[in-house]
């Protein structure tokens, strides 16, 4: 799937079942545009989820942006919150498809909020800063803290770039703050003591960042 819907249990439906199931109000949709990451986290959904092909958010092949944008432009706009893109992998690795998915988005959509869910580790990939191609087209980025510290974070992500990841993250997320409204850390419950939660806490406020604490597989 592309553009899916989120229910409860964990489940990833197509609009049309999400809808045939939860007729009345909005929700949001997720934009799935790559199964590749940078991480290999320890935790991660992909290596743990079994699901129907007709349900799975494993993709044959990335789609093209005018696949998204044809899958976009089909939706039902009045029952869709906010436009997440979000799904079995990495979004900022296709970071030209994701920049113009949400101009397309900002363009066409305009009343309807954005948002990145990202590991953060964008500006490591590519050697440079990232942050301000989000201007004007993205209204939260929900960043993985994941940690609280370098070590453990990298236990944890196993990502790319051993223990300056955890730096090249924090960055990513001051950086964003001088382009995007809403720029928020997350730390998963189910895999992070109350002491390391309260670390987390720390090192939010530092740097002027704020925390979020979701409960596991809470998108
Ligand atoms: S960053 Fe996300 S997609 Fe990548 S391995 Fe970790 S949990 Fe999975």
């Amino acid at each position: 799937m592309i553009v899916y819907a989120t229910h409860k249990g964990g489940r990833y439906l197509p609009i049309e079942e999400s809808l045939a199931e939860q007729p009345e109000g909005k929700r949001n949709i997720y934009v799935n545009l790559t199964n590749k990451c940078n991480c290999a986290c320890t935790f991660c959904l992909r290596n743990m989820k079994e699901m129907a092909e007709e349900h799975s958010l494993w993709l044959k092949s990335e789609p093209t942006v005018d696949e998204v944008k044809n899958e976009l432009n089909a939706l039902p706009w009045d029952k869709i919150a906010e436009v997440v893109f979000c799904g079995f992998g990495e979004p900022t690795l296709r970071l030209p498809a994701l920049v113009e998915l949400l101009h397309f988005v900002k363009e066409n959509y305009p009343e309807h909020p954005t948002r990145v869910n990202t590991n953060g580790l964008s500006e490591l990939q590519y050697g440079h800063e990232t942050a301000s191609a989000f201007r004007g087209i993205l209204d939260t980025v929900s960043i993985s803290l994941n940690a609280s510290s370098p070590e453990k974070y990298y236990e944890l992500t196993r990502a790319k770039y051993g223990l300056e990841s955890y730096e090249g993250m924090l960055t990513f997320a001051e950086h964003c703050k001088e382009y995007v409204p809403n720029v928020v850390l997350t730390i998963v419950d189910h895999v992070t003591s109350e002491e390391d939660i309260e670390k987390c806490r720390k090192i939010c406020e530092s740097r002027g960042l704020t925390l979020r604490v979701r409960p596991y597989e809470n998108s």
